[in-house]
């Protein structure tokens, strides 16, 4: 059997973790077992469902590298054949036309909840044949009155639910609309979808579509029905807890290795392994190991994958995403070093690639003040003399690289009798601005001589203007 998943999003809001998780695993099964992943946007909501979710939805799955074998699908775009499927359940008598106006079906759900009975539509319609012309009509479908469905599933095992407790549900609407539930069902079967990977959320309508499918012949789909998220403090995941949008993640600067291998870790696991590339997570992944109980989102952990992938992954791939927040403020990467380089020596330095951009401003402009604590402490007038001579030991490197740098800066410091730091702190300062970098050598040999050169006078100017207030 060819495994076949899909991800069904309704667009009515953007890509959140519940969501990307659900996603993930449904790819993950598909990639595991050598299947294919189908994304499938359920629009009938026309109220609810805009162009902007969609857009956000496989923007988000783009960036979390997600790639679908098909698809997407539109369910808008297949009433069509939901109508036809509607015809030849009527022709077969496993549906049937309900005249109840919508006033009588209330006031008999309001009788049966005052007797403390679950509210049900009685099947009134079920069998009759006196229909009346001209007036509109919803569809039903013939739950079996008798008998149970079992949904065999693979995070909570076998439930069974026993056909009395479902009434006939409506598949099309009185205004010419397919249901939610139809439509799923005949996506489903005609996706050739073998193993649906959905939220908990829908488990109660699961019943209802495993019936529909037996009515239709269709083949029975496994299912495994995810648990929730929760945030940190055990209350259902919502924006109190900070992000919830994938797309809020990559704003903040986090890599989609980073929450991939978050999220497939929050209900799944593999041993006590925590760190898992893309490779290891399709090896290893199977539905049966994911567990049952809700979880808890933990953004700390989050943080510290986001450092870990950006500390080992390869610099190329980390540029891939570190781009985009350079150049949302506005750092201009054509003018210094490649990026690679910065991240080589950055990385270790920051938790997000929001922060790397942040801290590595002065390899691609001048800065346009010095941190004021770091240059009180370190432009101070004694600075002059180290700064001078190290300038001048800079300026006639004939190589340009770590090694005669690191050189540099020790001769200077051996010269003049003090210590590194009294030669390496000013310069730090007057280099990038502030007193925080990788080691200077490093730092340096990614600018250019005359960048360093204009800094260090720019540093003894500011000496000079300290001298004289
Ligand atoms: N469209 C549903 C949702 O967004 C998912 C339905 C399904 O996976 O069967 O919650």
């Amino acid at each position: 059997m060819t495994v076949v998943t899909r991800f069904a999003p309704s667009p009515t809001g953007f890509l959140h973790v519940g969501g990307a998780r659900t996603a993930l695993y449904s790819w993950l099964y598909a990639k595991s077992q050598g299947g294919k992943f189908i994304l499938r946007i359920e629009d009938t909501d026309i109220e609810r469902s805009t162009q902007e979710a969609i857009d956000a939805i496989l923007e988000g799955m783009q960036w979390l590298g997600l790639e679908w074998d098909e698809g997407p699908y539109y369910q808008t775009k297949r009433f069509d054949r939901y109508n036809q499927v509607i015809d030849e359940l009527l022709a077969q008598g496993k549906a049937y036309k309900c005249f109840m106006p919508a006033a009588e079906l209330d006031a008999i759900r309001e009788a049966q909840m005052a007797r403390g009975e679950k509210p049900r539509y009685p099947g009134t319609w079920r069998d009759r044949t006196d229909h009346p012309q001209g007036q509109p009509y919803a569809i039903r479908f013939k739950t079996p009155q008798t008998g149970s469905v079992v949904v065999k599933d693979h995070i909570r095992g076998d439930i069974e639910v026993a056909n009395s407790e479902l009434d006939d549900l409506i598949i099309r609407r009185t205004d010419g609309v397919p249901t939610y539930n139809f439509c799923v069902v005949v996506d489903d079967w005609d996706m050739g979808v073998s193993h649906v990977v959905r939220g908990e959320d829908h488990i109660n309508n699961t019943p209802r579509q495993i019936n529909i499918l037996q009515a239709l012949g269709a083949p029975i789909p496994e299912y495994a029905h995810v648990s929730m998220i929760l945030g940190d403090d055990g209350k259902k995941l919502s924006k109190r807890h900070g992000a919830v949008s994938v797309m809020q993640y990559r704003d903040d600067g986090f890599l989609p290795q980073a929450l991939l291998n978050y999220l497939v870790r929050l209900g799944w696991s593999h041993g006590d392994q925590e760190i898992f590339s893309k490779e290891d997570m399709i090896n290893l992944f199977s539905l049966d190991n994911i567990g049952q109980s809700a979880s808890a989102f933990n953004t700390e952990k989050l943080v510290w994958l986001n450092q870990h992938y950006m500390r080992s992954l390869p610099p190329s791939e980390v540029a891939k995403y570190a781009q985009w927040h350079f150049a949302q403020q506005q750092i201009d990467l054509t003018q210094g070093p490649a990026l690679e380089a910065v991240i080589t020596i950055q990385a270790e330095r920051v938790k997000t690639l929001k922060e790397l951009a942040q801290i590595s401003r002065y390899f691609y402009e001048a800065y346009e003040e010095f941190d004021a604590d770091a240059a009180k402490k370190h432009l101070r007038p004694v600075a002059k003399d180290a700064l001078i001579a190290v300038q001048a030991k800079l300026s006639g490197l004939k190589e340009w690289n770590t090694e005669s740098i690191h050189h540099a800066i020790n001769q200077t410091a051996e010269e003049l009798g003090v210590g590194m730091g009294k030669v390496g702190m000013p310069l730090r300062v007057a280099v990038t601005g502030s007193g925080n970098s990788p080691s200077l050598d490093l730092t340096l040999n990614l600018l250019k001589p005359e960048q360093i050169e204009q800094r260090i006078n720019k540093a003894l100017e500011y000496i000079a203007n300290r001298e004289n207030s």
